[in-house]
C-alpha cells in the first residue's frame, strides 16, 4: 500500500474525532438495557439512518419467535451492506447493540454520554457502542478515499450477546446471513484492547448434577438417606481430584488472563434440602433430612479437549461414588454446550488487521483468546464461517463495570487498524 494512501486513511479518520464522539453518545443515549432488551427498535433505526446517508441497503430483521423476543420486546436487528465497484470478498463489522443493566457505584448519567478527559462514559461505552462506531467511521472513511473497493462491507447492529445472541447473531446465521459463500471476514469489535487480536475463545459445558436422598425426620436422621451428604462426597471428590487434574492442562490458546489459561471449573450453584422460606416467612424451618440437592457446574474447556471428555470424567467420578459409597444415586442433565473456536493465525482477516495494527500503532499485535464465549461461536459454529475475529477500541476490564468509558484516541486508533484491514482486504 502506498504511504499516501494508509496517510489518507488515517488523516481522514482524525477529521472524524467530533462526528465519531458524537456517534457513540447518539448509542449510548438509548438505554438498549437487556434483559429485558428495551429499544432495540430504536438503535437500529438509529444505525440505519447514518449507514443509509453513506450508501448502504439496510435491512430489518426480527428474531421472531426466538428467546426472549415478545411485541412488548421484539429483538430487532440490523444488516447493512454497501457495494463497491465491482463483486468480490465481503468484510462485515458485527456490533452487538445491547447492554447490560446499570448497577450501583456511577458517579456519571449511564446514559448520558458526558465527555471527560478525553473519554466518552456511559452504559456500553466500551461493551460495544464505542467499538460499533469505530467501524462506522472506518467504513465510511475507506469508501471515501478508496470507492473504487471490490466487494462489500456489511455493518450489522444485533441483539442480545449479553444474553447468548440468540436473538441475535444466531438467528442471523441460521438465516445464512455468516454462510462463508455469502461473507469472507468477520471482524466483531468488542473490547479486546486496540493492540490485541482475540482469535476465539474456550469451550463452555454446563450441567445441573442432583443427588437423591430420602426424607425422614431430622432428629433420627438414620432413618434417611441424606442427599446432602452424598452431594458433599461428589464435592471432595471434585476437591481432592477434578481441580488438581483441570489445573495441570496446558493448552495452546493464549488465554487472558493468564490464570484462565487451563480448564476451569465454577461450582454455579448449590441447592439441598427444603427450599430457602418465602420472603416474610419468621418461623423455623422443620426437621427434615434432605431427599434432593443440586448444583450446577460451569465447566470452561479448551481447544485440546472434547466435549465428550469433558463430560465423561464427570460420570466416571459420579459411578465411582455410585459403585463405593452406600445409597449414592444421581442424574446429570447437559444444559448447555459451546465448543471452543480459535481462528488461525494465517486466517487472511487475521493477517490483514496485524499488519494494520503495525501500520497505526507501530507494533506487533498481541494475540489473545477470551476466557468466555461470545458471539463468534455462532458464526463459527452455525455460519461455519472460521475467518472471524474480535477487535475493538474498549479496555476489557470496564466492560460491565460503573463508570465504564471509551477513550476517543483509541476509538479513532482502531478506527484507523479497521480502515487500513478494509484496505488490505478489498483494495486489489
Ligand atoms: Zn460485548
Amino acid at each position: 500500500m502506498s504511504d499516501s494512501l494508509t496517510d489518507r486513511l488515517k488523516a481522514g479518520i482524525d477529521a472524524r474525532r467530533d462526528d465519531i464522539v458524537a456517534l457513540t453518545q447518539g448509542l449510548i443515549r438509548i438505554p438498549t438495557v437487556n434483559p429485558p432488551g428495551d429499544r432495540y427498535r430504536e438503535i437500529c433505526e438509529f444505525v440505519e439512518a447514518r449507514l443509509r446517508r453513506s450508501g448502504y441497503t439496510t435491512e430489518f430483521v426480527r428474531a421472531l419467535g426466538k428467546p426472549g423476543d415478545s411485541d412488548k420486546h421484539p429483538r430487532w436487528n440490523l444488516v447493512a451492506r454497501r457495494e463497491g465497484r465491482r463483486p468480490g470478498e465481503t468484510v462485515h463489522f458485527n456490533s452487538h447493540h445491547d447492554v447490560v443493566e446499570v448497577g450501583s457505584g456511577w458517579t456519571t448519567d449511564p446514559f448520558g454520554g458526558e465527555v471527560k478527559d478525553g473519554k466518552v462514559y456511559g452504559r456500553g461505552s466500551c461493551d460495544m457502542k464505542g467499538g460499533l462506531a469505530a467501524s462506522i467511521i472506518a467504513a465510511e472513511v475507506f469508501a471515501e478515499v478508496v470507492p473504487n473497493y471490490v466487494g462489500a462491507v456489511e455493518i450489522s447492529a444485533t441483539a442480545d450477546e449479553e444474553t447468548g445472541g440468540y436473538g441475535g447473531v444466531a438467528y442471523l446465521a441460521e438465516q445464512g446471513r455468516f454462510s462463508p459463500e455469502r461473507v469472507q471476514h468477520v471482524i466483531i469489535p468488542e473490547p479486546l484492547n486496540k493492540n490485541r487480536i482475540c482469535l476465539g475463545h474456550r469451550g463452555v459445558w454446563w450441567a445441573e448434577i442432583e443427588t437423591h436422598g430420602r426424607i425422614a425426620h431430622g432428629s433420627m436422621p438414620f432413618l434417611g438417606d441424606s442427599a446432602i451428604r452424598h452431594m458433599a462426597a461428589l464435592l471432595a471428590e471434585i476437591e481432592s481430584s477434578l481441580y488438581p487434574a483441570l489445573a495441570k492442562r496446558t493448552t495452546a490458546m493464549p488465554v487472558v488472563p493468564p490464570l484462565a489459561r487451563q480448564s476451569t471449573l465454577n461450582i454455579n450453584s448449590i441447592h439441598g434440602g427444603q427450599p430457602e422460606p418465602e420472603a416474610g416467612y419468621t418461623g423455623f424451618p422443620a426437621p427434615i433430612v434432605a431427599h434432593s440437592a443440586r448444583i450446577v457446574l460451569d465447566r470452561r474447556y479448551l481447544i485440546e479437549e472434547t466435549p465428550e471428555a469433558v463430560r465423561q470424567e464427570v460420570v466416571d467420578l459420579l459411578e465411582g461414588l455410585k459403585a463405593s459409597r452406600p445409597g449414592f444415586s444421581y442424574e446429570l442433565r447437559d444444559l448447555w454446550t459451546i465448543p471452543p473456536t480459535m481462528t488461525e493465525r494465517g486466517a487472511p482477516v487475521v493477517r490483514a488487521v496485524d499488519s494494520a495494527i503495525g501500520e497505526v500503532l507501530g507494533l506487533a499485535p498481541d494475540y489473545v483468546v477470551s476466557p468466555g464465549t461470545y458471539d463468534q461461536k455462532h458464526i463459527d459454529r452455525i455460519g461455519r464461517l472460521h475467518n472471524c475475529i474480535a477487535y475493538g477500541p474498549g479496555i476489557l476490564d470496564l466492560a460491565h463495570q460503573p463508570d465504564e468509558y471509551v477513550g476517543i484516541d483509541d476509538m479513532l486508533d482502531s478506527a484507523k487498524v479497521m480502515a487500513i484491514a478494509l484496505n488490505n482486504l478489498l483494495n486489489q
